[in-house]
């Protein structure tokens, strides 16, 4: 009897410890670094990027955990410091998403390349001189830009369900918006990829098969989610280190759309019904540095052996013409004067038959 009354009370307490245990399991924050949101709350805070053979740097994010579950959506900005629209973009959906009504959690890296972005400079860390979308997954012993990427890989990406890197044509770059969509061979994976593409509603889309089938390190941030089974794209809205809110309003709409893709919002996904599909991408490079003058505009259709641009020397001189390799679309092209030696003059896409 005894031995009855004391097993009666022990099972309920255990019922009631599951209960309770469930009850602060689902009520845990969602970390990042040290940021930490509570369900339906919105925090933001600096993830560190501890010093190392060079001087440490931060990283302003803000996480948007929303009051139900559902998945986690990393927004990253600022990897290339002088791509403003995408870092106002984010500013501003700061404000917009509200934790009450969000299925999921939003982390939004606001300016990953802090140091690229405060120096002003294209392409490159003023730190170390390294392009930070070419260090992924990065490295914690490495110098700056490989800590930053490691810090957005195991603090971000790992955490992410699908990512969004957003970027814009660089402070020299003309560009016309396109999305990088790409493509793994894996078909159920390949349409969650496309899912996003498409959601994310930019007229044209890159169908990108190169990167991800590459051996060695995964170098861009969208590579690093794919190879850890996270869909992930990279899109490009605005140019020429260009702030016009045309450009980050561009990149809203995207990124909200994708929201509602992914019921993480209420609404319904509009349908992106005017898609003009791009392959076989590829970066025309400088064969020497100079001063580029180019003769071409960015979303021109030029056949090939079009002329794309003049390479002249630091007197004028002509030192080559650059021409276009096939016929197809100017995805972006140089407007800035300087040039080094295997840097980009255009980037160009063929068209893809109907
Ligand atoms: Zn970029």
């Amino acid at each position: 009897m005894g031995k009855k009354i004391m097993q009666k009370p022990s099972a309920i307490f255990c019922f009631l410890l599951l209960i309770t245990a469930t009850f602060f399991a689902s009520a845990e924050p969602f970390s990042v670094g040290r940021v930490k949101a509570s369900e339906g709350t919105l925090v933001s805070g600096f993830l560190d990027v501890p010093a190392g053979t060079d001087a440490g740097s931060k990283i302003p994010i803000t996480v948007i955990h929303g009051a139900t579950h559902g998945p986690v959506l990393a927004l990253l900005a600022g990897i290339h410091g002088y791509e403003y629209p995408p870092i106002t973009a984010l500013q501003s959906m700061r404000t917009e998403i509200d934790p009450a009504l969000l299925r999921g959690t939003v982390i939004l890296v606001h300016v990953a390349n802090l140091p690229s972005f405060l120096g002003r400079t294209i392409y490159y860390s003023p730190v170390d001189g390294k392009n930070l979308n070419r260090m992924f997954p990065g490295d914690p012993e490495g110098t700056l830009s490989q800590r930053i990427a490691h810090q957005i890989t195991t603090e971000v990406i790992d955490q992410a369900d699908y990512l969004i890197d957003l970027h814009a044509g660089d402070g020299n770059e003309a560009l016309r918006p396109y999305v990088y969509m790409p493509v793994t061979g894996d078909a159920g994976f390949d349409q969650k990829i496309k899912g996003l593409a498409v959601a994310f509603g930019l007229d044209q889309i890159a169908i990108d098969t190169g990167p991800q089938h590459a051996s060695g390190p995964s170098l861009f941030a969208d590579q690093t989610a794919l190879v850890r089974g996270i869909p992930a794209i990279t899109t490009e809205t605005g140019k020429s280190g260009s702030n016009d809110p045309h450009w980050s309003e561009l990149a809203k709409s995207g990124v909200w759309n994708v929201l509602r893709h992914l019921r993480m919002v209420s609404g319904v996904e509009v349908p992106n019904l005017d898609i003009t599909w791009l392959t076989d991408y590829q970066v025309v490079k400088s064969p020497a540095s100079g001063i580029f003058q180019p003769a071409t505009k960015e979303g021109s259709m030029v056949t090939k052996g079009a002329l794309l641009g003049v390479l002249v020397d630091f007197f004028g001189n002509e030192i080559t013409q650059v021409r276009a390799p096939f016929s197809g679309v100017i995805n972006y092209v140089i407007s800035t004067p300087p040039v080094n030696k295997d840097e980009p003059v255009a980037m160009m896409s063929k068209i893809q038959e109907q």
